[in-house]
C-alpha cells in the first residue's frame, strides 16, 4: 500500500512537471516543422539539402509523437464517466487492434457472452487496452499468441485478503495475456513507474503503463501483472461491475407527488 501511494504522488508529480514541458516544447516543435516543411517545398527537387531537411522533419516528428504522449498522460484525464459496455469498446477497438498487431502473432479475442456494464471512459478503456496490446506486440518479436479476453468475476473477501488490494465485489475482467519473452522480478516491480522503460532509445517512453495504471485508478479499478521470463505475461484489470436499470415488470416506479414540498 505504501509503494502504491508514493507510486501515485509520484506520477501526479511527474504529470504536472512534463504536462508545463510538453507544452511549450510543443510550439518549439511546430515551429520546427513549419519551417523545414516550407524549405522543402521551397528547394528544388534534387537539391543536395534535400536529404537533410527530411531528416529535421523526421526527427520531429518523433520529438512531436513523444511530447504527444507526455501531454495525454500528464493530462488529468477521466472526463466524462459514463455507464458503457464493455464488450461494446472492445469490439470497437478490434478492427484498430488487428492493425496494429502484425501476421506472425495469433491474436485472439475472447469476450464474455453477457455485456459487462461498467462506468468508464470508453476512450480511456480504449488507451488501456491498446498500450498493453503494443507492449505485448513488442515481446513478440518471434510471434505468439495474444490473447484479449473479458469475464465476468467475484472478488471475496478469501481475495482481498490473500492479495492485500481491492473490495469485494463483482468486477468487468479484462485480460490482456502473451506469450513473448516476459519479465524478471526486478522489471515487474518497475513497470508502472512513469519512465521506465527497457527498450532502446526511440522506442520506448515508458509512460505505457503507468498510464494504464493511472487509468485503472481513476476508475476505481485495480490491475495485477503476473509474468515469466521466457513464457509471457498477462495483465489483468478489475473493474467495478455496475447495475444497469433494471428492466423487471415487477419494478414499482416512483409516483409523483402532487401537492406539499
Ligand atoms: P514502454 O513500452 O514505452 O517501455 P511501458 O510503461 O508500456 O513503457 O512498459 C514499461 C516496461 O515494461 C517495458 O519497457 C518492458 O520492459 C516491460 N513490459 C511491459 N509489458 C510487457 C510485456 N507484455 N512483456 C514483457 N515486458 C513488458
Amino acid at each position: 500500500l505504501e509503494h502504491q501511494l508514493t507510486q501515485s504522488q509520484k506520477m501526479e508529480a511527474i504529470g504536472t512537471l512534463t504536462g508545463g514541458i510538453a507544452h511549450d516544447f510543443n510550439n518549439i516543435l511546430t515551429a520546427i516543422i513549419g519551417y523545414s516543411t516550407m524549405m522543402q517545398v521551397q528547394l528544388e527537387e534534387d537539391h543536395p539539402l534535400q536529404g537533410k531537411v527530411s531528416e529535421i522533419l523526421r526527427a520531429s516528428e518523433r520529438a512531436a509523437n513523444l511530447t504527444r504522449s507526455l501531454l495525454a498522460y500528464s493530462r488529468k484525464q477521466v472526463t466524462n464517466p459514463a455507464p458503457v459496455g464493455l464488450n461494446a469498446i472492445l469490439l470497437n477497438l478490434e478492427v484498430m487492434l488487428r492493425r496494429l498487431i502484425p501476421e506472425h502473432i495469433d491474436f485472439r479475442m475472447e469476450l464474455s457472452g453477457e455485456e459487462l456494464s461498467v462506468l468508464a471512459d470508453s476512450g480511456q478503456i480504449e488507451q488501456v487496452v491498446m498500450n498493453l496490446a503494443v507492449n505485448a506486440r513488442d515481446a513478440m518479436a518471434s510471434g505468439g499468441i495474444l490473447s484479449v479476453a473479458t469475464d465476468r468475476i467475484i472478488l471475496n473477501q478469501e481475495f482481498v485478503t490473500a492479495h492485500g488490494y481491492g473490495l469485494p465485489g463483482s468486477y468487468a475482467l479484462i485480460t490482456v495475456a502473451d506469450t513473448g519473452i516476459g519479465m524478471d522480478q526486478k522489471t515487474r516491480d518497475r513497470i508502472f513507474e512513469p519512465f521506465f522503460t527497457t527498450k532502446e532509445p526511440g522506442k520506448g517512453t515508458g509512460l505505457g503503463l503507468a498510464m494504464v495504471y493511472g487509468i485503472v485508478k481513476q476508475h476505481s479499478g485495480f490491475i495485477n501483472c503476473y509474468s515469466e521470463l521466457g513464457h509471457g505475461t498477462v495483465f489483468r484489470i478489475y473493474l467495478p461491475l455496475i447495475d444497469l436499470p433494471a428492466r423487471s415488470e415487477s419494478m414499482k416506479i416512483e409516483e409523483p407527488v402532487h401537492g406539499g414540498e
